[in-house]
């Protein structure tokens, strides 16, 4: 499972993400302007951190960014070579997503990339402009329909220019492909709509000609499990097509469909298996290579197994066909890859904060009925992306939750992993001028500038970490799906999210090595909630809508309880200048109580199962919004709106190697530019022939 950003105008600008997993269903919560203290890893060495250029480039609705690596240095070389062999591994699958993606997608690009390469006609014409524009779409896209929308994408030049690119460099493209880019053939890749057959109408490459959901429907309920308890994941590695009236799968593995680049693909999980960090890192590397060898869905379940448990070491990775987004049916598994680094210093927090556990739920202001007397902290993983491919490349996930087979998530359990570097790309690609203009004051502007990375970081580990685990339920009392039923997430949440805020202004967090000035960063902790509880998270919301998202309804309800509670003592103070308003912090040992006393309330609530006090709460002022304030806020952020999308190169891990082959370091490198990037895998990994 798989989370991924979709279109914001809100641009990641104090953002939350939801991370919902298939059989849990909980949220991840991802700070405001999470972010990384970027070291230096790569050619931009000697740069400061906040020079690190995130923007790349942007076309139609798509921006493109890159990402740095953090944890690099801190990998042995034994380790660097494992980060580069998985990632090889990943991209020499790459033309299997597209072929995935449609039938003509790899004939498609073949001929584009042609025209963009050869090309030596007029290249000032806005024909060439929306050749251009087109091209890179489709690169962004891993073929022609829209990475979220799923609709065909029109290019905006004729049947008639295209003919004549295609002339003009020796180009070819049969005339079905050709017709298709400019029909209403094929519109969407994946077809959702009720009452049509989806499995017919769906572009996707999944299913041969002819195939019905009817056809894919009978044909797996005549499967069996060998045990019923573990059920395999039918389906999920093949494609299903009718030959001579028959249906049949085509199973993706070495000697099958896609074999080429399976192939290539065990050769570099050969490697990495040969310099894995440990055995059970390596006996799932194993299985993995097996399973591509095989097929075999038995091997692939053993291979999950493995992997789930395999969770020492300093890096990890996915790899295969994995999420079943792209199948209308929910059967078949879209090849991706994700390479993750550990990040040592979120780590090293967390492990801070997990082994204080106990103390934070003694100190805590709960009731002492609702506290818990054993309280283990959740665990919780921060990663940086070394590399990706396929499904997760260029748009990709900002949390991945895995393995998807329920048995296994309920016998082994399953990884859940935050993608730091690039949630901290995100939130850093936006620069500070939207921060400038909601701020109330400089000392403000500074001090967010200064501990708003930090007090962001602690605040997800603080609301992960200690926020979940804490607090217990009265005996007799039900689960909050129970009891407090549509508000048990946004309670939930709040009550987390007042874990984190309790704890943020403490000199505890200095005491425990993790800050420098507790003080400093409570403050900016602090400026930086209220600022978005109660004004910029707006700007993700039309005029006139409610707020309905369940962090964003916890993020509301905290804000304005607090403002409310602390009116009479001007604790947070509304502030207008020249026309725009301002949420000033004037108190802020009085708003840390006030926090303190909407802990203990939530809680209250929670452990007491008590539903007419939440919907007080949630209804009362996590909903409705300030029609005023709201169109304010929309009407300040215009300036600083861009493309709703966004996608990432990603570096480049350049080996250096010695005079008799081996590998003694690397450079990590950022590619020159989006196409070239797209033009470099072309060239070296188009591993399998434009029909499969
Ligand atoms: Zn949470």
């Amino acid at each position: 499972m798989v989370s991924k950003i979709g279109a914001s105008p809100a641009n990641y600008f104090d953002i939350f993400v939801e991370i919902k997993p298939k059989a849990m269903k909980y949220t991840l919560l991802v700070a405001a302007f999470a972010s990384l203290l970027f070291f230096s890893c790569d050619e931009t060495k000697n740069e400061t951190p906040e020079k690190f250029d995130y923007n790349v480039t942007q076309f139609e609705d798509i921006k493109i960014l890159r990402y740095q690596i953090p944890s690099w240095d801190n990998l042995t070389l034994k380790e660097q070579k494992l980060v580069y062999y998985l990632t090889q591994a990943g991209l020499e699958g790459r033309d299997i997503i597209w072929d995935q993606n449609y039938r003509h997608n790899l004939a498609i690009r073949k001929a584009l990339e042609q025209i963009y390469t050869t090309y030596k006609g007029d290249k000032q014409s806005q024909d060439w402009a929306n050749f251009e524009t087109y091209i890179k779409r489709v690169w962004f896209a891993n073929g022609i329909h829209h990475h979220y929308s799923n609709a065909k994408m029109k290019p905006a030049f004729s049947a008639d220019y295209l003919q004549s690119l295609l002339t003009d460099t020796g180009a070819t493209l049969n005339s079905d492909a050709f017709a298709v880019l400019f029909n209403d053939k094929d519109a969407k890749k994946v077809n959702l709509t009720k009452d049509v057959d989806n499995v017919l109408l769906s572009a996707v490459n999944f299913y041969g000609p002819g195939v019905t959901t009817a056809d894919v429907e009978n044909f797996y309920k005549a499967k069996i499990s060998p045990d019923p308890k573990r059920p395999l994941s039918y389906g999920l590695n093949s494609q299903l097509v009718k030959q001579d009236g028959e249906l049949l799968e085509r199973v993706y593995k070495s000697g099958g469909l896609y074999g080429a680049a399976i192939d290539k693909i065990i050769g570099w999980l050969e490697k990495a298996k040969a310099v894995a960090e440990n055995k059970a890192q390596g006996e799932a590397l194993g299985l993995l290579i097996e399973y591509y060898k095989t097929g075999d869905l038995q091997t692939w379940d053993d291979y999950n197994v493995a992997w789930t448990s395999a969770t020492d070491g300093n890096i990890d990775y996915i790899n295969s066909f994995i999420e079943v987004y792209n199948d209308p049916a929910g059967y078949r598994g879209s090849y991706e890859t994700v390479v993750q680094i550990k990040d040592f210093e979120m780590s090293q927090k967390m492990a801070v904060l997990s082994e204080n556990a106990q103390w934070f739920e003694d100190n805590s202001p709960l009731m002492q009925e609702h506290k818990k007397a054993n309280v283990v902290g959740v665990t919780y993983k921060v990663v940086d992306v070394a590399g990706e491919a396929g499904d997760a490349s260029p748009s990709t996930p900002i949390g991945v939750n895995l393995p998807n087979a329920n048995w296994i998530r309920a016998a082994v359990g399953s990884k859940s992993v935050s993608l730091g570097n690039i949630i901290g790309a995100y939130n850093n690609a936006g620069g500070s001028g939207r921060l400038q203009e909601f701020v109330h004051d400089q000392k403000e502007y500074d001090l967010e500038k200064q501990y708003g990375q930090v007090a962001d970081k602690l605040h997800t580990a603080l609301h992960e970490v200690i926020g979940h685990a804490s607090g217990q339920l009265n005996p007799g009392v039900g689960e909050t799906k129970e009891t407090l039923k549509k508000y048990a997430s946004t309670l939930e949440e709040g009550r987390a999210d007042l874990v984190g805020l309790y704890y943020l202004y403490s000199p505890k967090l200095q005491e425990l090595g993790l800050v420098d000035n507790w003080e400093n960063v409570g403050k900016a902790a602090f400026d930086g909630y209220i600022r978005n509880g109660l004004m910029t998270q707006l700007i993700r919301l039309k005029l006139g809508d409610d707020v309905e998202e369940a962090h964003m309804v916890n993020r509301q309800w905290v804000s304005a309880w607090v403002y409310e509670k602390g009116l009479k003592d001007n604790v947070i103070e509304k502030v207008t200048k020249d026309g725009k308003t301002y949420f000033n912090i004037n108190d802020y040992e009085k708003l840390h109580s006030l926090f303190g006393a909407l802990l203990k309330e939530a809680q209250r609530i929670k452990s007491e199962g008590d539903y007419p006090a939440v919907e007080a709460l949630v209804e009362g002022y996590g909903v409705k919004v300030d029609q005023v304030i709201h169109a304010e806020v929309l009407a300040r952020n215009k300036q600083f709106t861009s493309a709703p999308y966004s996608g990432f190169v990603n570096p480049v891990i350049t080996p250096t190697i010695d005079p008799v082959g081996a590998i003694i370091g690397f450079d990590i490198l950022q590619p020159e530019s989006f196409e070239a990037q797209m033009l470099a895998y072309a060239k070296n990994y188009s591993n399998l022939p434009i029909q499969n």
